[in-house]
């Protein structure tokens, strides 16, 4: 076998719609292996196309170790935008394994016409911006972020997740909602007018797997307290799955293209 022809290994770094969507148009193609790392927050991922490892690495020392260890010839960066830490070990774990890295970043969402958005710092300038008077409060966050919140117990909060929140919120008033997304606008709606919210914290994760409560909010004029992007490394990044399929073909294995 020479060496172009051999099969190459990729690492997809998931945990989103996207991974989910690049390694479903992965699995099929020949002469690739394709593997989907998620730091296994939920309890009971769903079924996925290719294989799947879970858990962290240990750091960028322990990512660049896997690299090394699995032969990857390719790494690819497609987990939330807001997941900094994971990111940034990609970064320096390719450059220390000198592993090809791509990153699939979401473009963020974009202030529209008839958005009521205050933009906050971090989850502790958002509690900040809720201000002192009792209010309906959507956390639209992930399980692990909603803890600061405890310092503003004279809200109400909604907390929709796909595991429950275990311990619950050291509030006295929460309601939790248990489900898995992605969620229309109209779900989005009904849920926000149910629950009379009148606020809602939510990423910029960009996409459209999350945007629904965002149309809905405008639509209901309702504010929103959006968390500033983390910062992330500089590397070479696209926008969507398309561009990382064509970056595959093209820069690390010309040959495992489908018919081409
Ligand atoms: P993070 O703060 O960047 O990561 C914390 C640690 O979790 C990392 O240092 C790494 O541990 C481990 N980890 C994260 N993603 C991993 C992956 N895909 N595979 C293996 N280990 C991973 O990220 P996070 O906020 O905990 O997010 C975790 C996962 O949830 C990510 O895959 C992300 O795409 C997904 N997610 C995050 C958000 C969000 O807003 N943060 C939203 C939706 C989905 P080691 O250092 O030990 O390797």
């Amino acid at each position: 076998m020479t060496g172009s022809a051999r099969i190459k290994r990729i690492l997809v770094l998931g945990g989103t719609a996207e991974a989910r969507q690049l390694t479903e148009r992965l699995a099929g193609r020949e002469r690739l292996a394709v593997t989907l790392s998620l730091a296994g927050r939920t309890a009971q991922p769903l079924p996925q196309a290719v294989p799947v490892r879970i858990g962290g690495f240990g750091g960028s020392e322990g990512l660049a170790r896997y690299l090394r260890d699995e032969r990857i010839d390719a790494l690819i960066d497609a987990t939330h935008p807001y997941a900094a830490a994971i990111s940034a070990n990609a970064a320096s774990a390719a450059e220390i394994a000198r592993v090809p890295l791509l990153a699939l970043r979401r473009p963020p969402w974009t202030r529209e016409h008839g958005d009521i958005w205050v933009e906050a710092a971090t989850v502790a300038d958002a509690v900040e911006a809720l201000g002192k008077a009792p209010r309906r409060v959507f956390l639209a966050l992930g399980r692990k972020e909603i803890e600061p919140f405890a310092a503003a117990p004279q809200h109400v909060y909604l907390v929709r997740s796909v595991d429950p929140v275990d311990p619950p919120l050291a509030v006295p008033h929460a309601i939790y909602v248990t489900a898995r997304g992605p969620f229309t606008e109209k779900e989005d709606h009904a849920l926000l007018e149910r629950h009379r919210i009148e606020t809602i914290v939510a990423k910029n994760s960009g996409g459209d797997a999350t945007y629904g409560k965002l149309r809905a909010a405008r639509a209901l004029r309702l504010p929103v307290i959006v968390l500033k992007r983390p910062a992330l490394p500089e590397v070479p990044s696209v926008a969507t799955v398309e561009e990382v399929l064509a970056w595959l073909d093209h820069a690390i294995a010309p040959s495992t293209a489908r018919g081409v």
